[in-house]
């Protein structure tokens, strides 16, 4: 199955109600254990017929796990380009962050009123 993650979950959801368990067999299962780039180490239990996935999304953090532990996936980038407003309010107080908006829409009507097209 090449798949990947998703297509393995999907097969976990859709096997049944409560799985195996209900019916007083367990399947056999294989622990598998995964490294994010947080370090966090989380251990998924996967049935012996699933194929195991390269990677798995760390439970605790949310990033990309691997097998590896020497070699986790790098955290994926959140956003290649940030406004500078976003910026701005990572950066700094809602307060100072208000105060600079402020500023910035005046700066903005002062331009329209001088005839400059900004949008
Ligand atoms: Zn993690």
């Amino acid at each position: 199955m090449a798949g990947g993650g998703n297509a393995i979950r999907g097969s976990r959801v859709g096997a049944g109600p409560m799985g195996e368990a209900e019916r007083g067999e367990a399947a056999p299962r294989q622990a598998v254990t995964y490294f994010c780039a947080h370090g966090h180490r989380s251990v998924i239990a996967f049935s012996v017929d699933a194929v195991v996935p390269d990677s798995w999304d760390c439970p605790k953090c949310g990033l990309p796990a691997g097998l590896d532990s020497e070699n986790a996936p790098p955290a994926p980038k959140i956003e290649p380009y940030k406004t500078h407003l976003a910026y701005v309010k990572e950066r700094r107080s809602d307060k100072e962050a208000e105060v600079i908006l402020d500023e910035a829409i005046q700066l903005l009507r002062s331009r329209r009123k001088s005839g400059e097209i900004i949008f």
